[in-house]
């Protein structure tokens, strides 16, 4: 009887969250209209070095202009681009977008510059994979920035290759950092079977700093465990000047957050450079 109530609010809750998606998905439609129209647009998130607070390389996140609803946030529609297998032809426009606009970029931003794209487990799974990201970097500017690609834990999860893929994209020279580390489906042992560079801290993490009475045990743990498997650490949603140097304190290497900087379009992004260059 346990199995069966079991099994039977199993495949309730999962009818159910079928209809919560079916209801509020974005249409597939309007994904690739939104694509054919250029809606979409990236914006560019410094990354700094915590022991000088110099600009270290740059996160790339997709932006979509609505016509009718204005700015939508990724969070709102990466999932159901993955639901709606439009996740391949949107990480394709991202490639484009980012081409483009490192053609401007890299006349301005120093050679060795990083530039970090958020990729979906779904993309890495797929056969077109290789194939796409080697057509990035033919379409990219020769020798100008250091590649690394964020993904999330959930990857490890659902994707039995990993271990190839990654060791792929190696061979390409590119970096990859595990994202929102601590959140969702964390398991340590993925740090020991996979040969990341960077660890990313998730947001959940960094804003909790000061406001418990304890300071963070978990978080001094991973970055103990990340110091002891030599990942660089990247502690993202960076806010405050008190966050930063508790942080800074515990060898945490690179900060990203809006201490430090937004999203920025690309212009924009130039200028930010000037400034922290001037400042020295
Ligand atoms: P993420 O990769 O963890 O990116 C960091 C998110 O935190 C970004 O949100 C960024 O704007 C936000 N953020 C950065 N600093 C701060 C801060 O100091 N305070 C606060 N409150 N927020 C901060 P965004 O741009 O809304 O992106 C959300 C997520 O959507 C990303 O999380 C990433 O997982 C996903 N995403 C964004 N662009 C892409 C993309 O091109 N492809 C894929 N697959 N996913 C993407
Ligand atoms: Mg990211
Ligand atoms: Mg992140
Ligand atoms: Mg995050």
């Amino acid at each position: 009887l346990i199995l069966l109530t079991g099994l039977l609010s199993a495949l309730f809750m999962s009818a159910a969250s079928w209809l919560l998606l079916t209801l509020y998905q974005r249409p597939g439609k309007e994904i690739m209209q939104g694509i054919k129209r250029g809606q979409f647009h990236v914006e560019y998130q410094p990354l700094v070095t915590a022991h000088d607070g110099q600009p270290y390389g740059v996160e790339a996140l997709l932006r979509w202009t609505h016509p009718t609803e204005g700015m939508i946030p990724p969070d709102a529609f990466i999932s159901n681009a993955e639901a709606q297998n439009l996740i391949i032809p949107l990480t394709q426009h991202l490639f484009k977008l980012v081409a483009r606009d490192a053609k401007f970029l890299c006349q301005q931003l120093p050679r060795g510059t990083r530039m970090s794209l958020n990729l979906s487990p779904l993309h890495l799974a797929s056969e077109s994979f290789r194939q796409h990201v080697q057509e990035w970097i033919a379409d990219m500017p020769k020798d100008h920035f250091n590649y690394v690609f964020e993904i999330t834990e959930r990857t490890m999860v659902g994707e039995r290759n990993a271990g190839e893929i990654f060791a792929w994209l190696h061979e390409q020279d590119i970096k990859i950092a595990i994202d929102d580390f601590g959140t969702g489906h964390s398991a340590l042992i993925y740090l020991e079977r996979y040969p990341f560079d960077y660890l990313k801290i998730d947001r959940g993490f960094v804003q909790s700093i000061g406001t418990e009475t304890v300071t963070s045990p978990v978080l001094d743990a991973v970055l103990l465990l990340a110091k002891k498997l030599n990942l660089k650490t990247v502690a993202e949603g960076v806010e405050t000047g008190d966050q930063a140097a508790w942080l800074v304190n515990r060898g945490v290497t690179h900060l990203q957050g809006y201490l430090f900087s937004r999203p920025l379009r690309p212009e924009n992004l130039i200028s930010y450079y000037q400034r922290q260059a001037a400042l020295g």
